[in-house]
């Protein structure tokens, strides 16, 4: 890369204040607040596009909490968060996040949404505590009528125009060159001519590129499991830029991999993980119905874990079982089961816009059957065919759920009675899942500052990160019982890094 870089001549420098890599979740808040200072601020962004703004924003103590007469115990939440993470966290940029989360989410509510007749929902019905798993609610929606979500990217890109950012799209980092043990410019291509450009900066870099869920060879040094695991990634604009170049030139990042997964990733029977990592910025073959509680089993047709659990803890239990996948298998009453099990998060039934009702969650599975990734039966015997599950074992399956079901008690696995659920209406339904990457969340280690770290735990002066470029916060899998925390961890650092540049 080094010589490459040399043998292309840089064609153009720029002078800025700030430069924010990355038009994201992280880096729009970091452009808004840096501006907000007074700093002049760049930001680049390699896509034609800002990515999408995250419609689920957690907050400790926010405004729209507060309306609904919510409070939420920090302590008793940010003690949740780091045994989740066997504490392989600095606890302190938690409660740090915890501390400043509420402003950050404020301000967005203050500053993009009410100008638009928007605001924040609060969701208290989100708050639960049960044997598989404890919830937080933390997740704040913006909405217009308190029944469907709006999107703001447009608003926040009016904002941080009226703000005097300079936003620029088809602009990659390629690299960050440090003087002594400062940042001091950054190499950025532009992608629509091939121009390479050196950007100057006397206040500092932002690195808001979203981690490396896209980037496969990252994977496979980083996180090998992830590509086990999951057969699609819905980051694809993420390839580890912000965090390889800061790793160039010293910085340090977490030693152990962290990973946001969503289990609903339909497969085609017979294929295998290794023949699948699909890059997709949409919900296509995304099975909503996959994240409900209904039975799942082995690719032998035998049941492996308690299905009453957070999204993320299917795939991983799946993937201590042969093929790293699984199926589920379920009856026609489906869309009835659905509103007695009082799922949380956006697979519910009842999540404004597409899980608005029942009969949504039917029409999503049926546009499944038709696309032949949800198979139909009359007897378990053809579903174990059309699955390629051994059908023995799947029969002995379905009638020992049958049996739990009718004892009301599942002794097997311990999931809660109401979520059980029969296998005895004709058609019979079954697909086989594995996991989504909705985000890698291992980054560069930063201090409170937001300021990157080198191999003395030192800052690289100038250097900051922020969103899923930065780490110390999250270790394994994501705690998506705490709704909203990957947006609102990249928003809210996203902004403190922001405050620290303009400095
Ligand atoms: C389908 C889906 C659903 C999700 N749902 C939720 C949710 O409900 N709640 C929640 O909390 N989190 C959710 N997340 C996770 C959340 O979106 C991420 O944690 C968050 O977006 C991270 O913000 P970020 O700023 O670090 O990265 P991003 O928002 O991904 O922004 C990174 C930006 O950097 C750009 N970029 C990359 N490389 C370069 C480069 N070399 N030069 C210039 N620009 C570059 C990218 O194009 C991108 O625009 C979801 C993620 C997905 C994919």
């Amino acid at each position: 890369m080094e010589n490459k870089l040399n043998d292309q001549k840089i064609s153009s420098t720029i002078e800025t204040e700030v430069l924010v890599v990355g038009a994201g979740n992280a880096g729009m808040m970091a452009a808004a607040a840096a501006a907000e200072k007074g700093a002049q601020v760049m930001i680049i962004e390699k896509e034609d596009s800002i990515n999408l703004l995250r419609l689920g924003l957690a907050g400790v103590g926010t405004n729209a909490q507060k309306r609904a007469g919510m409070t939420i115990d920090k302590y008793e939440l940010v003690e949740y968060l780091a045994a989740f993470a066997q504490h392989n966290v600095d606890e302190g940029l938690i409660y740090h996040w915890a501390n400043n989360s509420a402003e950050a989410v404020n301000w967005v509510e203050d500053n993009i949404l009410k100008p638009h007749g928007a605001h924040l929902r609060a969701e208290p019905d989100s708050l639960v505590t049960s044997s598989a798993y404890q919830g937080f609610s933390t997740e704040n929606d913006p909405t217009i009528d308190d029944e469907t979500f709006v999107s703001y990217g447009t608003w926040f890109q009016e904002k941080i125009a009226a703000l005097g950012v300079n936003l620029s799209f088809k602009m990659a980092l390629v690299k960050i060159i440090k003087e002594g043990n400062v940042a001091v410019a950054a190499i950025v291509k532009n992608i629509s001519s091939g121009e390479l450009i050196k950007i100057n900066v006397s206040k500092g870099i932002i690195l808001c590129t979203g981690g490396y869920s896209a980037n496969e060879e990252l994977l496979k040094k980083w996180n090998p499991l992830a590509l086990k695991k999951n057969v699609y990634n819905d980051s694809p604009r993420n390839n580890g830029a912000g965090i390889v170049s800061a790793l160039d030139i010293g910085a340090i990042k977490d030693e152990e991999p962290a990973e946001c997964i969503f289990d609903r990733g339909l497969v085609p029977v017979g294929k295998k993980t290794e023949e699948m990592y699909v890059q997709t910025a949409t919900y296509e073959d995304w099975l909503w119905l996959g994240s409900h509680p209904l039975l799942k089993v082995n690719l032998r047709g035998e049941r492996f874990a308690n299905e009453s659990v957070p999204y993320q803890f299917t795939v991983n239990a799946a993937s201590k079982q042969p093929g790293y996948l699984y199926a589920m298998i379920w009856d026609d009453n489906f869309d009835e089961y659905a509103k007695q099990f009082h799922t949380l998060g956006c697979a519910r039934v009842g999540f404004p816009g597409y899980m608005a009702n029942a009969k949504k969650l039917r029409e999503d599975t049926q546009r499944y059957v038709d696309k032949g990734l949800v198979v139909q039966a009359d007897s378990i015997e053809e579903l174990a065919e059309k699955l390629q599950l051994p059908a023995e074992n799947l029969k002995k399956t379905v009638l020992r759920n049958n049996e739990l079901v009718k004892m009301n008690i599942d002794k097997d696995f311990g999931k809660e009675a109401y979520r059980l659920t029969p296998i005895n209406k004709k058609p019979y339904y079954g697909c086989i899942l594995g996991g989504r990457i909705l985000c890698t969340s291992d980054g560069l280690r930063v201090n409170k500052k937001m300021e990157v770290l080198d191999a003395n735990y030192e800052p690289i002066h100038n250097l900051y990160a922020a969103g899923n470029d930065s780490g110390g916060f999250f270790f394994g899998s994501y705690p998506d019982r705490v709704p909203g925390l990957a947006a609102s961890h990249a928003q809210t650092f996203g902004r403190l890094a922001g405050q620290s540049a303009a400095k």
